[in-house]
């Protein structure tokens, strides 16, 4: 799976790039990461991207040409790349937005800055409007980080012997709960079960223990059949 990331922030990525489960499928050659600096498509003498927004108010937008250019720059190395503009605007983020997204092999990630991006580039240039949550942040970096994160952990083999198939969400519940050594600390016991060496008890246990969790943490992800 191909990111290509349209940013005036490119260095922010190392943040995935050189760390982590993202990075390690980058060095498996399971993923990978192409940064594009916008101010690299300007045409004016300060590389300047952004202009005051017509009718007036606050803040600057980004201009359609330098980020159409780098579109058609990507496009031209991958025609079949998937634009995204990270957006408060958004489809919101879940889990089944993630599983619909890992079918694409390339996505552009376009990150905004400042008020955001002339309308004229969401109306033709992007195939989609993902966003993290119903809050607003400074810029698109972090929200694209979080969908390589998130969608990166799912490609097969970037986990390695472990699964994502057991988080919080795959199936539509929260995860069990997680226990390390030592056995005992400070009087709190790891549940008897785990200790075994019985996997079906244990599978089971940790099945009723995802229900249990999922319905007193979060009651709106369990379907009708569930809440009966
Ligand atoms: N004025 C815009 C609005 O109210 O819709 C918000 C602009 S925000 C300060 C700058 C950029 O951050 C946006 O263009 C977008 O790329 C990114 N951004 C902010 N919040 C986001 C969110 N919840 N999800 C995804 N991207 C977000």
């Amino acid at each position: 799976m191909r990111f290509d990331i349209i940013t005036i922030f490119p260095e922010m990525f190392s943040a995935i790039r050189d760390e982590g489960v993202i990075a390690r499928g980058i060095k498996d050659s399971l993923l990978s990461i192409h940064t594009w600096q916008l101010r690299d498509f300007t045409k004016n003498k300060y590389r300047n991207v952004d202009d005051r927004p017509y009718g007036g108010g606050p803040g600057m937008v980004m201009q359609v040409q330098p980020i159409r250019d780098c579109i058609g720059a990507i496009k031209k190395e991958i025609p079949n790349t998937r634009v995204i503009y990270l957006s408060p605007q958004g489809r919101k983020l879940d889990q089944s937005l993630i599983s619909e997204l890992l079918q694409y092999e390339n996505i552009t990630l376009l990150c905004g800055r400042y008020e955001g991006i002339d309308q004229r580039i969401i109306d033709h240039d992007v195939d989609m409007e993902v966003s993290i949550g119903d809050y607003v942040i400074s810029g698109g970096e972090l929200a694209a980080m979080v969908l390589i994160d998130s969608m990166g952990r799912q490609v097969k083999g970037v986990l390695g012997n472990s699964e994502s198939t057991q988080d919080s969400f795959f199936d539509g519940h929260l995860e069990y709960p997680q226990y390390s050594r030592p056995e005992e600390i400070d009087g709190q016991k790891v549940p008897d079960v785990l200790l075994s060496g019985h996997q079906k008890n244990i599978d089971t246990w940790r099945e009723e223990q995802s229900k249990l969790n999922t319905s007193s943490k979060r009651k709106d992800l369990l379907n009708k059949t569930e809440l009966d």
